[in-house]
């Protein structure tokens, strides 16, 4: 009797570190190109939903130790979370969250594009104002006309 339920088991398990490392390399390799596709994460998310309900079933078969259920289970369950936090993200702002960033020319800190000062160095962050004194400046100006602060 117990033959085909150790035999299920181990295929479950061998199957289980097959996929993994698969997993784990297209989930580690960040492909902005890829961003505009959601099939693969889509499944993804299936077969870590999978993996979750495995492991579960392996735990009420009692061959994976608590610990074990515990440490794999919230690993997938982070995986999933972090699936639909980027889905999530992508279906909310689009391409523009990814362009929309800019980053402050006098201290390099990101920005939002709508900024007028810089939140981080308080400089202004118009092309056409000195970052310094806030005078109106060509945008080839190499120096301030007002204060002689250099422009960036
Ligand atoms: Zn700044
Ligand atoms: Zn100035």
């Amino acid at each position: 009797m117990i033959g085909p339920i150790i035999l299920f088991v181990l295929f479950v398990i061998s199957t289980y570190f097959v996929v993994k490392p698969f997993l784990s390399t297209s989930t580690g390799v960040t492909n902005p190109v890829q961003d505009n596709t959601p099939k693969p994460e889509e499944l993804q998310k299936i077969s870590l939903l999978k993996q979750i309900r495995e492991v579960e079933f392996e735990r009420e078969m009692g061959i994976t130790v608590e610990e074990d259920f515990q440490r794999i289970r919230s690993e997938l369950v982070e995986q999933v979370g972090g699936l639909l936090k980027r889905q999530g993200k992508s279906a909310k702002k689009g391409s523009k969250s990814l362009s929309g960033t800019t980053t402050c020319r006098h201290c390099h800190k990101s920005v939002s594009p709508d900024d007028k000062f810089c939140g981080h160095c308080g400089k202004s962050l118009d092309k056409t104002r000195c970052g310094t004194c806030g005078i109106t400046v060509v945008p080839e100006a190499k120096f301030c006309s007002g204060c002689g602060a250099k422009q960036v």
